[in-house]
């Protein structure tokens, strides 16, 4: 048994924690604010239940990372509705709203009836195939990305043929595959596919891998799922399952430091400081640097550059009441201009059924609107005010919300994610997808051998909360 102390009570760090105990490792849980879920926390204010970030929920089935994770802990399935129609996208020059349908057929035709039939059948066909091949693998890879020969070596005996076929679709890029299906001049198209990306791999088409963009691009082609009382419900039910099973866990005390010594790790509180055997850190890499400045190599530099780049978030939280139904809780809207001091080509709406109200008054919904903030680091925004008066002309434009029926609502600079999660700049996303950052140049879990581990949306190629649940597996694996 291990004395492991997990910095960070996000998916990742929850999913870490639970995982080591499973292992028979003792473990305290460190969290800097009130409640567990980081990016994923569902908080109420005035009477209304808010999402802080995350909204739509992939990954829940069997052989998937959320799926996986309720099985090796023996949990029950959480209370999800599945979504019939996963998103809707608004604002298309000149094209009717379109509806990313779950299922690849609809959805080819779907995509044919907006952009036209040119190269759509050739385009989804291949992607859809390589997101299936990412997903049926992505658990099966214990040292991902690989950070030495003996990474590699161990990874071997996983290589078979279609494997090892996929492979060169890590070195090709999404605007490489749309010159391919002769959609390379087709601005509409290149501008959904864009702003798609945005949400789901944190860049653009002439960046982000085929692969994982296939992933990225193709996540409304997964069964997609609506957590009862929203996305809290996973952290809680994982909360409750490491305080049964022995897990400590400490919230209102951010880490300051880490002393690393040879077989253990001081890891210092505001006024507490635990001794580890190991320390998985579940916080941006961008934040770790901070605690432990002297044990930063040069190549580790190097890797954490590319989080320089990433946006920040604007996030929004209205309660309205609605004026008409709507068939699907998703909505992109793009923009044909970029936002107001925030320069986001596109905002995201999320909103709940209604047979799970989040409010105390009656006939009302409540909506999460989310936006990046491109170079957060070198922007002020000086006036919420003309960004939230942008973002309700826009919800009008696509008929979603009238403002006139808007009863509460609030919005959060990145400063203000930043004091929420720490997540520096108030960081959006994790690690960005870049065509000249290769798998084994992307920053893995050790980072001090196995004395100090990595998880978390900076440590593992994919995104969101499947993605940082299987970077904790990943973290937990390298203990073994
Ligand atoms: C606006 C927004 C919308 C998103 N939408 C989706 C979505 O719809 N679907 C999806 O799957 N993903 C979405 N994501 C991405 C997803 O939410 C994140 O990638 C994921 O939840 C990150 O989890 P994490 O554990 O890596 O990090 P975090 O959630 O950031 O967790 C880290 C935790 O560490 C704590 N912490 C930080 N520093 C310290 C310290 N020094 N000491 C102690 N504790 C500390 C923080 O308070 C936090 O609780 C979204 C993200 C954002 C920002």
């Amino acid at each position: 048994m291990k004395k492991i102390v997990v910095i960070g009570a996000g998916m990742s760090g929850l999913a870490a924690a639970a995982l080591c105990i499973r292992r028979g490792h003792r473990v305290v849980l460190v969290e800097q604010n009130w409640m567990v879920g980081g990016c994923t926390a569902t908080y109420w204010r005035k009477g209304h239940r808010f999402e802080s970030g995350a909204t739509t929920l992939v990954g829940l089935g069997k052989n998937r990372p959320v799926g996986w994770l309720l099985e090796q802990l023996n949990l029950p399935p959480l209370q999800a509705t599945r979504l019939h129609l996963p998103m809707q996208v608004h604002g298309l020059s000149g094209t009717p709203t379109l509806t990313r349908f779950e299922n690849l057929e609809d959805w080819i035709q779907e995509a044919e009836r907006v952009f036209g039939p040119k190269g759509q059948r050739k385009f989804w066909t291949r992607c859809f195939k390589l997101s299936q091949f990412v997903w049926n693998n992505a658990l099966e890879l214990h040292h991902f990305p690989p950070q030495s020969l003996s990474d590699v070596l161990q990874a071997i005996p996983l290589f078979s043929m279609e494997r090892v076929q996929h492979l060169p679709y890590a070195f090709q890029t999404v605007e490489q595959w749309m010159e391919k299906c002769g959609l390379g001049n087709h601005a509409v198209f290149r501008k959904f596919i864009d702003e798609q990306l945005m949400i789901s791999a944190q860049n653009t088409a002439n960046d982000v891998n085929l692969l994982f963009g296939s992933t990225a691009l193709c996540y409304t082609n997964e069964p997609n799922h609506y957590l009862e009382g929203g996305m809290q419900q996973l952290s809680d039910v994982l909360k409750n399952w490491i305080e049964k099973n022995g897990g400590e866990i400490i919230l209102r005390q951010p880490i300051q430091k880490l002393e690393i010594a040879s077989k253990s790790i001081s890891v210092i509180g505001k006024n507490r400081t635990w001794e580890a055997d190991h320390v998985i850190s579940s916080i941006p890499l961008n934040n770790l640097v901070d605690l432990i400045p002297s044990e930063i190599s040069e190549s580790w530099k190097k890797k954490i550059q590319p989080l320089d780049q990433l946006s920040g978030a604007f996030t929004m939280g209205i309660a309205y009441q609605p004026h008409r139904d709507w068939e699907c809780i998703h909505h992109q809207i793009h923009l044909d201009s970029p936002m107001p001091q925030t320069g986001a080509h596109s905002i995201f709406l999320s909103t709940h059924p209604a047979t799970d109200p989040r409010s105390d008054l009656e006939n009302i919904r409540v909506g999460a609107v989310s936006m990046h903030v491109l170079q957060p680091h070198k922007k002020h925004i000086h006036s919420k005010e003309e960004i939230e008066n942008e973002v309700f002309h826009r919800l009008e434009e696509a008929d979603l919300i009238k403002r006139e029926n808007v009863v509460y609502f609030h919005s959060s600079t990145p400063g203000g994610w930043e004091a929420w999660t720490m997540r520096k700049n108030g960081m959006v996303g994790g690690y960005p997808q870049l065509k000249n950052v290769l798998p084994w140049q992307m920053p893995g879990c050790k980072l001090h051998g196995n004395r100090l581990l990595g998880a978390g949306d900076s440590f593992y190629p994919g995104q969101g909360i499947p993605g940082v649940i299987l970077s904790a597996k990943a973290a937990v694996e390298t203990l073994d």
